[in-house]
């Protein structure tokens, strides 16, 4: 059993401190937002995550978790202390690392003996050389500490099972000690782990996401262009997915990726290259692709129906992947304030999303358009007079397609996750436009 301190409660850091309790670690969460702090204190957790509550509310009864504001009493005595605060995106496409050294800067003044600080946040290839310098530049204490890398590969709304049952666990270490200390946190786990040195294990996070969004470009660009030439991209990629050099996973053709990673680590990647005088061309191929396919059913639906003034718009899916409340890069904020400058009247539903979407577009007036959040498909579909589909959560995968025939004043429908089959909707008479298929008129 080790004493972990973890820096930051996001989906990284939360998750993992309540993992490391799980397998019988000693684990203090801190994070700087304590009315977080607070709500996590009362078992409740301030993420949306599967399974997280309850472990949180297991591991707090059992005494083996905790959560404070007090970096200090966290780092001091810690053996480890993970870092897993967020590396947002600059404006120049660069990670912003300020958090990090915020970190590093307190873990710096508390720790009062030896620890290894392990950087679990994505980080650009040399940062955690520099996060190890940093530290022992502002150390107070004698005390000897090294940074080891520990990328983290969990997927928003499947982020427990994946800490606890991940294909591989990624660690970079510039020494024994660094990395016989680490294998023991995890050994537990009873997991594989890839031992690696810091800088390959920085770059395996970068190039693993972004060879993930470049399968997503890819089948983008080419169901782009199933449309163009009369294929239909859900059978191509069925073909596909049975040379097992191709694989089935992520080959399904959408409105693109969001999220709080794939866009920031693909131009985060592309930043370094260009630091380093490369230009990264695939990786860049697929920022661009994303970038265009994310309004492309809004500019199909633009032509089709001239304008949205007044048009009531039935939006199903807010949030940028289903099993999350996390918006950040979602295709509904690009979409909808295009749709309310147009004065469109939009009826949104999200099964999660839709109090932190109000945080950014509140309820009534926005310009020159109007948005209401309904709490069922239902009221968002009666009497719409076109709908988009943006999330493919359960309860909008179980709306049949005689509901869109039933309920909208015209079933017109534009799926941006594919969700239905051309016969079906064919049959239930409603007119259907979806990505790298064939329109149903
Ligand atoms: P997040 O924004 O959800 O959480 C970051 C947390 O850190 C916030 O609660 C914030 O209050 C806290 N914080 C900021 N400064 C702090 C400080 N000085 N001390 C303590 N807490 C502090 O972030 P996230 O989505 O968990 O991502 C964290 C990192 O992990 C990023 O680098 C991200 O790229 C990476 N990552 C994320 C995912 C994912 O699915 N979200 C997956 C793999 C890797």
């Amino acid at each position: 059993m080790y004493k972990i301190a973890v820096a930051g409660t996001g989906y990284v850091g939360l998750v993992a401190g309540v993992c490391f309790a799980e397998v019988g670690h000693q684990v203090t969460c801190v994070d700087i937002d304590e009315k977080k702090v607070n709500v996590m204190k009362s078992g409740v957790s301030p993420i949306y995550e599967t399974g997280l509550e309850k472990l949180m509310q297991k591991n707090y009864a059992a005494e083996r978790i905790d959560y404070t504001t007090d970096y200090n009493s966290a780092y001091k005595n810690a053996d480890a202390i993970f870092i897993g605060v967020g590396t947002p995106e600059r404006r120049d496409g660069s990670a912003n690392l300020s958090y990090i050294a915020t970190v590093a800067r307190q873990i710096a003044e508390s720790i009062e003996k030896d620890c290894l600080v392990v950087v679990k946040s994505t980080v650009p290839v040399g940062t955690n050389d520099k996060v190890e310098q940093f530290i022992q530049d502002f150390l107070v204490n004698d005390v000897k500490v090294e940074v080891a890398s520990n990328p983290e590969f969990l997927a928003q709304g499947s982020a427990v099972h994946d800490t606890l049952h991940a294909e591989r666990i990624i660690i970079g270490t510039e020494s024994k000690w660094a990395e016989e200390l680490l294998m023991k946190i995890y050994k537990p786990f009873n997991l594989p782990i890839v031992s690696v040195n810091r800088r390959s294990a920085e770059m395996i996070k970068y190039a693993s996401n972004d060879f993930l969004a470049l399968k997503i470009s890819y089948m983008n660009d080419i169901a782009n262009l199933c449309e163009l030439v009369g294929a239909d991209v859900q059978d191509v990629a069925k073909g596909m997915s049975y040379d097992a050099r191709i694989g089935n996973k992520f080959l399904n053709a959408g409105i693109g990726y969001g999220g709080s990673c794939f866009p920031k680590d693909t131009k985060a990647l592309e930043n370094i290259a260009k630091q380093h005088g490369y230009e990264l061309r695939t990786v860049k191929a697929a920022i661009d692709v994303n970038k265009d396919q994310k309004t492309l059913l809004y500019k199909k639906a633009s032509k089709r129906l001239i304008t949205f003034n007044g048009l009531k718009v039935a939006v199903l899916g807010l949030t940028f992947k289903p099993g999350t409340d996390d918006l950040r890069e979602a295709a509904s904020l690009e979409n909808v304030p295009l749709l309310l400058e147009q004065g469109a009247d939009i009826y949104a539903y999200d099964p999660v999303g839709a109090s932190n979407f109000a945080k950014v577009h509140p309820e009534g007036k926005n310009g020159k358009g109007n948005i209401t959040y309904v709490t069922n498909v239902k009221e968002a579909l009666d009497s719409a007079n076109v709908c988009f589909i943006f999330t493919e959560w359960g309860e909008v995968k179980a709306v049949t397609p005689g509901k869109y025939r039933e309920l909208m004043r015209t079933p017109l429908v534009y799926d941006g996750r594919n969700i239905y089959s051309i016969d079906e909707m064919k049959e239930a008479g409603v007119e259907y436009h979806s990505i790298g298929r064939k329109a149903v008129e």
